[in-house]
C-alpha cells in the first residue's frame, strides 16, 4: 500500500476475478468464458472499424442501442450501455443504491458485496434456503413502500447455476412497486427466459444483460440495461458523468456484428446447453452432487472429495475451474461448459479422480 491510499481503502478487499494465468495451456473452465469464438462477422467488422479509430464513437450509441431495443422489443430509450455488464452493474449502484441500501443472496456473484462496500452502501445478504433456493417471502420489505432496500439477484443465479423462475422474481416485484429490484441476466440466454417481457407491467424492474457469456465477447467488453426510460436517463446521467465514451468503437463494431449473426449465436447456445445436460447427466451417474443448472456452467460436489483438493488435482491435469471459500460452498466447484470434447477429456479426469 502507497503512502497516498485513502484510509476507507486500507482494509478494502478487491474483487477477486478467476485467474487467466500464462504459465501453461490450461483447458480453462474458470470463468465461464464461451469455448466458440464470437460470430464470424465480428473480425470484418473491427478490421473495417480499425480506419475509424481516430474519431470518438457515438456517445448515445444510437445504433447499438436501436439494435437491441429491437432484440427485446422494447424502445431505445428503454437502453443503455456498459463496459461489461460490470459497469452497468456500477453504474446502478452508484445511482439507485447509495441511500436506500440493497439486499441479495449470500451466495451470489461476488462484485455485488465489493460495490456495496466500494460505495459505502449498506446491504445484507439473505441466506439462501435448502438446494440453495431464492424464497421471495425472505425479500419481503419491511419498511412502507418506496423506503426499501433495492434487491439484487443473478437469474440465472451464479454460481450455483438455479433459476428462481418469474413467478418469484413477479412476487419480489410487487411487494413493493417503489422499490427497485435488479435482475441480472448474465446467464439468461442459457436458460431461454428474460425478464423484460415483465417491464410491460414493473417499472421498478431494472434488467442487465452482457454478451461475455452468451455472444462470445468476454474480451470485447459490452453489457446493457434494460429498464423504464427514467431510469435509463439516470444511468445515463453516472455513465456521461465518469466516461461517456465508455465503449469503443472496436466493443460496438463487434457487438453490432454479433447481433446481425442470430444464427450463430443459436448454435452456440443451443450446444452449450446440449453439452452442458450431457456433462450434468455424466456427472450425477458417477454419483456427484448437483443442482439443475439454467446456465454455462454446473455446480457440483463429489461427496468423497474436499473441493480444494479436487480443484487441485484438476489444475495439475490442466483443468481449471473456480472454486469458491464460502462456508456452504467451499466443496463445491463451478464448471463451466466448454467444447464437448473438452468435457469429454474433463469427465474421464473426474472419474479416474473418484475412483469410479
Ligand atoms: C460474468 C458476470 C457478469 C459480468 O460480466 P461482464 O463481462 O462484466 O459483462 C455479471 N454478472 C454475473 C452474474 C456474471 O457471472
Amino acid at each position: 500500500m502507497g503512502i497516498f491510499l485513502a484510509d476507507r481503502f486500507r482494509y478494502f478487499e478487491a474483487y477477486a476475478p478467476g485467474e487467466q494465468p500464462r504459465d501453461r495451456k490450461y483447458v480453462k473452465l474458470n470463468t465461464n468464458e464461451s469455448p466458440f469464438p464470437p460470430a464470424p462477422g465480428v473480425a470484418r467488422a473491427l478490421a473495417e472499424c480499425a480506419e475509424t479509430l481516430n474519431l470518438y464513437p457515438d456517445p448515445t450509441y444510437a445504433a447499438l442501442r436501436g439494435k437491441l431495443a429491437a432484440l427485446h422489443g422494447v424502445t431505445p430509450d428503454m437502453v443503455t450501455v456498459g463496459c461489461g455488464s460490470d459497469e452497468i452493474l456500477d453504474f446502478i449502484f452508484r445511482a439507485f443504491l447509495s441511500d436506500r441500501g440493497a439486499v441479495f443472496p449470500d451466495v451470489t456473484y461476488g462484485f455485488y458485496k465489493v460495490l456495496a462496500e466500494l460505495y459505502g452502501i449498506a446491504y445484507r445478504e439473505i441466506p439462501l434456503r435448502d438446494g440453495f433456493a431464492v424464497a421471495p417471502s425472505d425479500y419481503a420489505p419491511t419498511a412502507p413502500s418506496g423506503g426499501n432496500p433495492a434487491v439484487v439477484l443473478a437469474e440465472p443465479n451464479a454460481p450455483t447455476g438455479i433459476a428462481a423462475g418469474e413467478k418469484a422474481i413477479t412476487e419480489i416485484l410487487e411487494a413493493d412497486p417503489l422499490r427497485p429490484v435488479v435482475i441480472d441476466e448474465a446467464y439468461a440466454d442459457f436458460s431461454g427466459v428474460s425478464a423484460v417481457p415483465l417491464l410491460g407491467k414493473h417499472k421498478n424492474l431494472i434488467v442487465v444483460r452482457t454478451f461475455s457469456k452468451s455472444r462470445s465477447l468476454a474480451g470485447g467488453r459490452v453489457g446493457y440495461c434494460v429498464a423504464f426510460p427514467e431510469i435509463i436517463r439516470d444511468i445515463d446521467l453516472i455513465r456521461f458523468s465518469t466516461n461517456p465514451y465508455n465503449l469503443s468503437r472496436a466493443a460496438v463494431a463487434a457487438a453490432e456484428a454479433s447481433l446481425d449473426d442470430d444464427g450463430y449465436f443459436k448454435e452456440c447456445v443451443e450446444t452449450v446447453v446440449r453439452t452442458r445436460d450431457r456433462f450434468a447427466a455424466d456427472l450425477r451417474a458417477i454419483g456427484f452432487d448437483l443442482s439443475d443448472s439454467s446456465a454455462n456452467f454446473v455446480f457440483a460436489r463429489c461427496p468423497e472429495i474436499s473441493g480444494k483438493r479436487l480443484a487441485a488435482v484438476l489444475r495439475e491435469r490442466g483443468f481449471l475451474v473456480r472454486r469458491f471459500d464460502g462456508e456452504r460452498i467451499k466443496d463445491h466447484l463451478r464448471i463451466t461448459v466448454g467444447s464437448r470434447s473438452d468435457m469429454a477429456a474433463l469427465f474421464s479426469e473426474l472419474k479416474n479422480i473418484a475412483g469410479k
